[in-house]
């Protein structure tokens, strides 16, 4: 099998300038290749944990180092991987620069699933992982400018929406899958969640068959609104799709088109992958930043 990588950088509106566009095109390209670069030795699993934690890393997405705060102004972010009929998640840890990196050790060296809250950050200190350095300056400004809205008593209509959709303006989650020389699949999810979120909220990213799932017929990993994600269990519809060998692009198509119906347009993206190594990536948001690499060491980048 030839090994493949697919990431992204998050379905939303994506109206960014030219530099924006820029950084946005060079840090996936980076991902991709620091991913890929091990594609001969590692596993499915390596390339997507290390692609993961070059855009957390970025400061331009809205997972490790770039997450949002919520409506107290505090990061807390969610991570999921999937590889060999295994998952491990991280729900709700404000304490890690990399949840990606404590999905991961959840994934091989506990018995469960999913760790949250202040029990996650203890295990990220006890691992050793770098600190959080806490929320970016842009982040902040985003946060500040909302608030002193709200204190002008500016009508907020739905206060989740909109500031959703304003988040949604300037960077998002972001995702991996791939399939490795041995023809095994993986898939995870890193995120800051939703802009203004509610403290304690968790949304799709650490949650398998929401926001992130693989088996031995595909993998798929989610962006977007994650409670729409939650409720239709996109990524395992997705995959189940795959196993019954429809392609990877009617596949997500398949649930946006009931993701849309049900909840509207701007909502959510996905990237898929099969077993045969197609990839695909839809969203019925403005942009989704995604792209791929493959042994043939060509970088595509699409969506944005
Ligand atoms: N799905 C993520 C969440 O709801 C957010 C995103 O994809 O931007 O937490």
């Amino acid at each position: 099998m030839k090994a493949i990588l697919a990431i992204h950088g998050g379905a939303g509106k994506w109206a960014v300038d030219e530099k924006t566009y820029r950084d946005v095109k060079k840090v996936l390209e980076e991902a991709l290749v620091e991913g890929f670069r091990v594609y001969r030795t590692g596993s499915s699993l390596d390339m997507i944990t290390i692609a993961i934690e070059v855009l957390e890393n970025s400061g331009i997405f809205n997972a490790g180092i770039g997450s949002t705060v919520d409506v107290s102004g505090s990061i807390s972010m969610d991570a999921g991987l999937m590889y060999r009929n295994r998952a491990g998640a991280v729900a709700y840890a404000k304490y890690p620069k990399n949840p990606v990196k404590l999905a991961r050790i959840v994934l091989e060296k506990t018995d469960h699933i999913i760790i949250a809250g202040d029990a996650a950050d203890n295990l990220a200190r006890k691992m050793g992982l770098e600190p959080h350095p806490g929320p970016l300056p842009r982040t902040l400004e985003l946060y500040r400018n909302f608030m002193e809205k709200l204190r002008r008593g500016e009508k907020i209509e739905s206060p989740f929406k909109k500031s959703l959709e304003m988040w949604l303006n300037i960077g998002d989650t972001v995702g991996a899958v791939a399939i490795d020389k041995d023809s095994v699949l993986a898939a995870g999810a890193s995120t800051g969640g939703v802009f203004f979120k509610m403290p304690g909220r968790v949304g799709d990213s650490p949650i398998p068959g929401a926001g992130f799932y693989a088996n031995e017929c595909g993998a798929a990993v989610a962006t977007g609104i994650g409670e729409y994600i939650l409720l239709t269990h996109a990524t395992l519809k997705i995959v189940e799709e795959l196993c019954n060998n429809t392609l990877p692009g009617k596949a997500i198509e398949k649930i946006l088109n009931v993701i849309t119906s049900r909840f509207g347009s701007n909502t959510a993206g996905f990237i898929a992958l099969d077993k045969l190594g197609r990839v695909a990536g839809l969203y019925n948001t403005r942009a989704m930043p995604w792209g791929y690499i493959s042994e043939d060491g060509a970088v595509k980048i699409l969506g944005i």
